[in-house]
Parts: structure tokens; C-alpha cells; sequence
């Protein structure tokens, strides 16, 4: 049997063939389903009316009862509108047309009552609204609208055509009025019940058509309880289903290399947050289970060492173990990290990226399989399928958010019995993002950086300030440290970026002229020898400077760096700057992070610049940057893979609500873990339903 919600959206009353292709093309409007679960983005109080004396060009939308004393034309060409002076016994103001301006004089009469709708302004001292809804007092009884009205964004491409939120909630209104039954709910009615939810036909008839405050909050909390819900039980079924499916490596020893490494090798003590999280990773080892563990940690935490430690274990137990990083540079990094850490300890080590040459993977290809490599570093290009391990025992992903669920499933589908899997990111994420991106995954948290570390003192300049930093930096220079310059790159193939960068170049150059000083440029567009060759000049201590892109964002290790001047800050996000800020601070030295800025700043910049700079816990700055940008923004999330699009709920607010519903998605898995009983098939065939065609969970689960 179809379900009528599967109906395509051009048999909906009120929208033909154009419509639908509009609402499709423009909402991602296709079936009737995506149009009721098109929900209103805030509602106005349609029960109150204003007097005119009481309007102040500050309010929202208002409505106001009063009569249209007369129409007026106004300037010409393109400034040509319609205008009508509208009171009531406490004053009158203006309405302003752009559009229709003969449609409006014909519809409305002179001196007749009427109720009008829209958002205050002000125009030469006097308050106006431009492109008011006027109603006809005599059809409020009849109106379709309630009480508390819709508001669903729009596209300026949709309002031209007229389809307004106007429009939207109408035709939410035709399709209640076509469908010839109620809408089936899709979670069971013990649930309902045990939890006091509403049942879903009258949630998702209120959340169009409110009239009460209280019961807007209730079905709107059942819709995000659902939402929610029906994500961590997919999260939590895919990690406990997991664990009790594949039987994990058991590495029971700790054998020579580890503690070759420990004992001669380790330049410093382990932090205690460092042991910690080691005794958590090694007991997930030791346990027969497969590890899919996510380990967090603010920048120059010391996860890399954890990492390292972590594959010695495997590798004492016989197995090969691989790191996998999202950029090029990270990987070199990691590569030279590991190998120096290494130094005179028989294990091979392998970099792997997209720029390794055929006879370096043709020789990689081999090892691998005959297992004689034993860590290999890369980047994607690990999870190609001519890659095959001998025994692959451990993956270590360092993805800073940019890998998600799907991907990290990649690798371990490459093995019968799949690695233990460790994530890494060094973003600090707020619990709530946590839950939903890494749901699946238990977690870990070094919550301690190495002892001796002076946090970075952290400060905001304009442009006009520019030549006081730069007799900064050479003051700094001159003390032997050396410095990063950063410009942002929002994309790495827009033009205007690599103008300011060339520009930036161009300008420090001239300030710090050679032979006196060094300059190494690093960026996005270079062939990876040459960043290799440029990073190696910077690292090794001869350049003074380095400028980059932020492909130096992640993991660049330099201790002797102590001062990271940010360019254009204004246009890097919170978690971004503090990823930056994280490249210094590393040595002994005091160190500094600069952000430089227009003089103008949009209100939203400057708070994240009040951020950063009275902040230095990544675990606050990413909570703030949630909070401020809203989780649809915030990088990851979109291509997490989680097979799920938030439609109404909202990590940043409903963290509440989160918590709730995980934990009685856990209830309910610890005692049906396969959701066989007869109570539980709705879950079951939901949750089917939810989940992305294009990614395949069978593979995994
Ligand atoms: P993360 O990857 O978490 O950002 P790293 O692993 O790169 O951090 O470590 C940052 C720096 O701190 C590195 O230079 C590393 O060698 C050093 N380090 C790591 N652990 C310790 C420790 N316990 N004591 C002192 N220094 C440490
Ligand atoms: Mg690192």
C-alpha cells in the first residue's frame, strides 16, 4: 500500500506542474511528506492588536485594526510606490507598495475597516509597513490562518512567484484537507503513552495551525523528540549491534617496541590524562570487543603520542596499524612526528597520499599485503580499494570532523574482521554535536595539556594598527622565535582569496626584506613537493616567517613558533581561530595570537572575536560557537553521514531533549537489542525508513 504522504507534490491542491517544480527546485518540496515536515520557523501572535500610538519601528510584525484614508503615488521610475495613510482613533502611519500598486487600489476600499499586517520601519520620521496582509474584518471568523501564525522561510525567487509563507501555510491547509485519513504515527503507542506524546497527525496539524501556546509546545516537543530519538536509537543500535557482532583483535601482550619506546625513547612523562585515556584504549584492546573509541582533546594535548602508543600495542600483537589524517600536510606531520618518535626502533613506516608516486605505492601495495609495513600514514587515498592490509589491527583517524560515520564504516569494511578503531579530533565538540556526530563511538578525553605550557595571550588589532604588529613580530624575531602569518581561504579555489594572500605576501616581504629575513609561503594551490620543500624550511627553523592558507590549521607541530597573526580575521569561524591559536603555545616561551581585522566589524565577528579572546578552553569556544552559529553551520555536521537533516530540532537549544531521548533509546536497545519484539516494529521499520539509500548501514551492522 502507497502512503499518501508519498504523493507528489504537484497533486497537492493549490500547486500545479510550475508551483511544484518551484517548491522542489527551491524548499526541496517533493512529496507532500517534505511539505508537512516544511515547518514554520517562528509564529506571531495573531490574538493581539496594536493601537497605532503604540507602534515603534523595533517591533515584529504587528497587526493593527484602523481604516485606509486615501491612496498616493510617490516618486517615479524605479522609486515609484504606492502609498495610503491608515489610522486609527490614536494616530495614523503609512503603508508602502512597490509592487501591484493598481491590483491594490482596485481591492481595497477608502474608509472601510480593515486589519493590517506586517513589520514596522520608519521613513522620514514617520512609521510606515511596507506590503502589509490587509484583511476584511468581516472574514476573520472564516480566515484559514490560527491564531498563532506560520512564518516558513521563503526565497526571493519564491516570493516573486508568489508563493509567500502565506502561501506555504494555505497549502499545508489543503493537504490536511486531502488527506482521507489521519496520518499514521510513527512511534508505537507504549511510547506515546509512557512518554505523554502527542499522537503525530495533531503534532504536525499544531505546528502549522497553533491557536495555543501551550499546545504549540507540546507538539513541537513530539516532533523533536522524534527527530532525536529516532537518530541515537539508529547511533546506539549501530554501536551496540557492533559490538556484539564482530568479535574484536584481542592484543593481550605488551611486548618490545612499546616498551623500547616507553623506556628509551619517550622524551617526557605522560600527563595524567594521557594515562588515563591509555588505560581506556588499552582495555577496550584487551577486551574482544572492536574499539570504536573517540578521542578528544583541545590542540597540543598530546593525542598524536596516544596514537602512537596505541599502535605499538597492535603492532607488539602481530598486526599493522594506519593513521589516516584529511590533508597532505597533516600526514607529512604525523610521518615525521612518528619517525622521529621512532628513531632507532626497528618498525617501517609509510606516508601514502595522492601525490606518492607509482613505484613508492607499488612498494607500499606490497607491504601491506606482505605485512611487513607497519604504520602507514595517509590520507584518503588509504581508503582505496587497491589498498589491502595483511592484518590491518588498529585505524587511527585523525579527521578534525572531517571524515564522518560513513567514512570511517569504509575502513573497516575492508576487513573480514574488522580493525579496532580510534577517532581523533582535536576540535573540541559540544556534547550535544558529540552524541549526534560520534554517537556511535565510546569516548575518551585528555582534559590536561603537557605541564610548562604559558597560555597564548591572545589580541585584536584593526588594519590601521598593522605597522605596530609588524615592530612586533621583528621584536620577536630578533628574540629567535618565529612566526606564523595566516590569510583565510574560504575556498580553495577562489580567486580573491589567493589575491589577498599574494597581496599579503607581497607586503611582508617588503617589511621583512632578505637576505635579514625568511620567508616561506605555504598554500592550498602549490604542488605538494613544494609545500613539502616550504613547510621543511619552517619547521627545520630557518624561515622566520611562514604564510599560509589555513592548510596549516591542523596538527603543524613548530614549538619555536610563538606568534600567530590571523589576517581578515573577522572571517574565520570560532572552532577555526582556536584551531590556529593552537599552533603556538607549544614551546616554553610566552606566545601570542593576533588577530588582525577591519575597522568595521559585523556584530556577529565581533563577539567571536570577544570570544577568543577572553577564552583559551576549546570545550567553551566550540560551546559558544554552537550557540552563535547554530549547528547547520558547523563544520561536519552536513556530510557526518548520520543519513539524518535536523528539520526541527536544533542541537544548540535541544540539548535537553537530546539527553532525554538517548537515554530512552538506550533503554530500549539494552532490552530489545535487534528491536525483534512485537512492540518494537515501528522502531525497527522507521528507523529503515530514515536512514540515506546511498549509504548502505547493512555493511556495517
Ligand atoms: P595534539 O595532536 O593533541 O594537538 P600533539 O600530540 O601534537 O598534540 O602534542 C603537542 C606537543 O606536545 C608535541 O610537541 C608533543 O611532543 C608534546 N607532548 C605530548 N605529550 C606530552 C607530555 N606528556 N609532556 C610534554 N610534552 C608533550
Ligand atoms: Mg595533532
Amino acid at each position: 500500500m502507497t502512503d499518501i504522504l508519498d504523493t507528489e507534490i504537484k497533486f497537492l491542491t493549490g500547486v500545479g506542474p510550475r508551483r511544484s517544480e518551484l517548491l522542489s527546485k527551491e524548499l526541496g518540496i517533493k512529496t507532500f511528506s517534505d511539505m508537512l515536515y516544511y515547518f514554520p520557523y517562528k509564529y506571531i501572535d495573531r490574538t493581539k492588536f496594536y493601537r497605532v500610538s503604540e507602534l515603534t519601528p523595533d517591533m515584529p510584525h504587528v497587526q493593527v485594526r484602523g481604516i485606509i484614508e486615501g491612496f498616493q503615488t510617490e516618486g517615479g521610475g524605479r522609486n515609484k510606490r504606492l502609498t495610503a495613510s491608515f489610522r486609527d482613533d490614536t494616530g495614523s502611519i503609512k503603508l508602502v507598495w512597490f509592487k501591484g500598486l493598481k491590483w491594490i487600489v482596485d481591492s481595497y476600499k477608502i474608509n472601510k475597516e480593515y486589519i493590517i499586517f506586517g513589520k514596522p520601519g520608519l521613513f522620514n520620521e514617520i512609521i510606515n509597513i511596507v506590503h502589509p496582509e490587509i484583511e476584511d474584518p468581516d472574514k476573520l471568523e472564516k480566515r484559514i490562518s490560527s491564531n498563532l501564525q506560520s512564518q516558513y522561510s521563503t526565497t526571493e525567487r519564491l516570493k516573486n512567484n508568489y508563493i509567500s509563507s502565506k502561501t506555504i501555510n494555505k497549502l499545508q491547509g489543503n493537504l490536511f484537507n486531502q488527506l482521507k485519513t489521519r496520518i499514521k504515527d510513527t512511534l508505537p503507542l507504549w511510547l506515546r503513552t509512557k512518554y505523554k506524546l502527542m499522537e503525530l497527525h495533531d503534532a504536525l496539524f499544531i505546528s502549522h495551525f497553533a491557536n495555543e501556546n501551550k499546545d504549540l509546545e507540546r507538539a513541537l516537543f513530539r516532533l523533536k523528540f522524534e527527530e532525536l530519538f529516532y537518530i541515537q536509537l539508529s547511533l546506539l543500535s549501530l554501536k551496540i549491534n557492533r559490538g556484539n557482532r564482530f568479535k574484536g583483535h584481542v592484543f593481550s601482550v605488551v611486548g618490545d617496541k612499546f616498551n623500547d619506546f616507553y623506556s628509551r625513547n619517550l622524551p617526557f612523562k605522560l600527563t595524567a590524562a594521557q594515562k588515563r585515556v591509555m588505560k581506556e584504549i588499552r582495555r577496550d584492546l584487551g577486551s574482544g570487543k572492536q574499539m570504536n573509541r573517540l578521542l578528544q582533546g583541545d590542540v597540543g594535548s598530546g593525542k598524536t603520542l596516544v596514537a602512537l602508543m596505541s599502535m605499538l600495542i597492535a603492532i607488539d600483537n602481530g598486526f599493522q596499524t594506519c593513521i589516516m589524517a584529511p590533508t597532505e600536510i597533516l600526514t607529512i606531520q604525523h610521518y615525521n612526528t612518528i619517525t622521529g618518535f621512532l628513531r632507532g626502533i626497528d618498525i617501517e613506516v609509510c606516508l601514502l597520499t595522492g601525490s606518492t608516486k607509482k613505484s613508492e605505492r607499488d612498494y607500499i601495495a606490497i607491504g601491506l599485503r606482505d605485512g611487513t609495513i607497519k604504520i602507514i600514514i595517509g590520507t584518503h587515498a588509504l581508503i582505496e580499494e587497491t589498498v589491502q592490509f595483511k592484518n590491518l589491527g588498529l585505524a587511527i583517524i585523525d579527521e578534525q570532523h572531517r571524515f564522518g560515520v560513513a567514512q570511517r564504516a569504509s575502513i573497516w569494511k575492508k576487513d573480514r574482521n574488522p580493525p579496532h578503531v580510534l577517532v581523533m579530533t582535536a576540535t573540541p565538540i559540544p556534547r550535544t554535536l558529540a552524541m549526534t556526530l560520534y554517537g556511535d563511538l565510546d569516548v575518551s578525553v585528555i582534559d590536561e595539556l603537557p605541564p610548562g605550557r604559558k597560555p597564548v595571550r591572545t589580541l585584536h588589532f584593526t588594519d590601521s594598527a598593522r605597522l605596530k604588529v609588524f615592530a612586533f613580530i621583528r621584536e620577536q624575531i630578533k628574540a629567535g622565535q618565529q612566526v606564523y602569518i595566516v590569510y583565510p581561504l574560504i575556498k580553495e579555489s577562489e580567486k580573491m582569496d589567493y589575491k589577498d594572500l599574494e597581496d599579503g605576501v607581497e607586503a611582508i616581504t617588503r617589511a621583512f626584506p632578505p637576505p635579514q629575513y625568511v620567508i616561506s609561503v605555504v598554500h592550498g594551490r602549490m604542488k605538494s613537493k613544494d609545500k613539502d620543500i616550504s613547510m621543511k624550511l619552517f619547521t627545520s627553523g630557518q624561515a622566520n616567517i611562514l604564510i599560509a592558507t589555513t592548510v596549516i590549521e591542523v596538527g603543524v607541530d613548530v614549538p619555536n613558533a610563538s606568534v600567530m597573526i590571523i589576517e581578515s580575521s573577522e572571517r574565520f569561524g570560532l572552532s577555526q581561530l582556536h584551531q590556529l591559536r593552537g599552533r603556538v603555545g607549544r614551546g616554553a616561551k610566552q606566545s601570542y595570537c593576533v588577530l588582525m581585522s577591519a575597522d568595521k566589524l559585523s556584530n556577529e565577528a565581533r563577539k567571536r572575536i570577544e570570544i577568543i579572546i577572553s577564552s583559551n578552553d576549546g570545550f567553551e569556544i566550540a560551546e559558544a560557537d554552537l550557540r552563535l552559529r547554530g549547528p547547520g553551520d558547523i563544520e561536519g555536521t552536513k556530510q557526518s553521514g548520520i543519513g539524518f537533516d535536523l528539520k526541527i530540532a536544533n542541537l544548540g537549544k535541544d540539548g535537553q531533549i537530546l539527553e532525554y531521548v538517548r537515554k530512552i533509546a538506550e533503554d530500549i536497545l539494552n532490552d530489545d537489542p535487534l528491536l525483534q519484539k512485537e512492540n518494537n516494529i515501528i522502531l525497527k521499520e522507521q528507523m529503515k525508513k530514515l536512514r540515506k539509500p546511498e549509504y548502505d548501514w547493512s555493511k556495517i551492522s
